[in-house]
């Protein structure tokens, strides 16, 4: 199944496709619920010190992703924003009930193959 899910989303979107072209900043954790939408990744924080990134997985099933953006805390992504494109280092291997590895640069989604 995973398999066959991987393949298809290769036909359809290529190795790279457009994941989030948004990004918001909010004070608490709680105005997140109101605001995620499939594009956009909702931080927590300012853009000087953001704690938290959140936003909905590029793969579509509807699951959320939360990196922790607090180099004082383990693990921790680096966020950095151009324009309203997010780039986070490193890759997200989110292992949940569906494994979603990713890299995120500018924006664009580039699944990794395992
Ligand atoms: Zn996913």
């Amino acid at each position: 199944m995973t398999r066959l899910f991987r393949w298809l989303r290769k036909r359809l979107f290529g190795t790279q496709e457009l994941g989030i072209s948004k990004v918001r900043y909010v004070e608490t954790h709680t105005a997140i619920r109101r605001l995620i939408e499939d594009d956009c990744m909702v931080v927590v924080g300012t853009p000087l010190y953001p704690k938290w990134g959140v936003f909905m997985c590029p793969c579509r099933r509807g699951h959320r992703i939360e990196l922790n953006l607090q180099r004082h805390l383990e693990p921790h992504w680096q966020l950095s924003v151009r324009g309203s494109r997010p780039t986070v280092q490193p890759s997200v291997d989110h292992q949940g009930a569906y494994r979603c590895h990713f890299r995120l640069i500018d924006g664009l989604v580039r699944w990794v193959e395992d």
